[in-house]
């Protein structure tokens, strides 16, 4: 039976999009209820605030699903895991100078990270996505597909198969954390099977 991991960044300080290019964004590919991307997106590419991002291996932008990871760290997945899984772009700062260590990621795959403690759910208005949030306990219901080794849990969370951690080398991963997480039979938050999300 495949286990799966969460990995998530500890720190504190997400990215912030520049102003302008994040109302840009919303008109055009950002969901301007939710923030999550819309479809596919050809040429990710993304403009920050911050010119030094905080030195966490993963991490999330505000206002969006995007996650933002350290290059050096997210090309150990290896080249056919990264193009399987991941839509990767380039991160620019606010003077429009290239971030080459950072690149801004979106997960060709998708999941809801469960959890037990003030869950909360609601559906966007504008296209109608799932919006989760819930704390304690965390979980994944129900199973992924056996097939999919790599989700995007939002915000700069990934879950991961079992399999697949060892290259990682997650111990050289600044500011993340890695715990297991079950599958259950049973979801522990009253809600129901959310799988339409995957
Ligand atoms: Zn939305």
């Amino acid at each position: 039976m495949r286990e799966y991991y969460l990995l998530y960044p500890t720190t504190m300080n997400p990215c912030t999009l520049e102003r302008r290019f994040y109302e840009e964004a919303r008109k055009a590919w950002l969901c301007p209820g939710c923030g999550s991307p819309r479809c596919h997106i050809q040429g990710l590419e993304v403009l920050i605030q911050e010119d030094k991002p905080d030195n966490a291996a993963l991490n999330g932008i505000t206002g969006t699903s995007l996650g933002l990871a350290k290059k050096n760290c997210i090309t150990r997945f290896g080249d056919k895991i990264l193009s399987k899984y991941f839509e990767l772009g380039k991160v620019y700062g606010p003077n429009g100078v290239m971030l080459e260590e950072w690149v801004v990621f979106v997960g060709k795959h998708q999941v809801i990270v469960r959890g037990t403690e003030h869950v909360k759910l609601r559906q966007c208005p504008a296209c109608g996505r799932n919006i989760y949030f819930g704390v304690g306990q965390r979980y994944l219901y129900p199973a992924p597909p056996q097939d999919v080794l790599v989700m995007d849990g939002s915000n700069g969370l990934l879950v991961v198969a079992d399999e697949l951690l060892p290259p990682l080398e997650l111990c050289t991963w600044p500011k993340v954390k890695c715990v297991k997480l079950p599958v259950l039979d049973v979801p522990l938050d009253g809600l129901v099977d959310l799988k339409s999300v995957y």
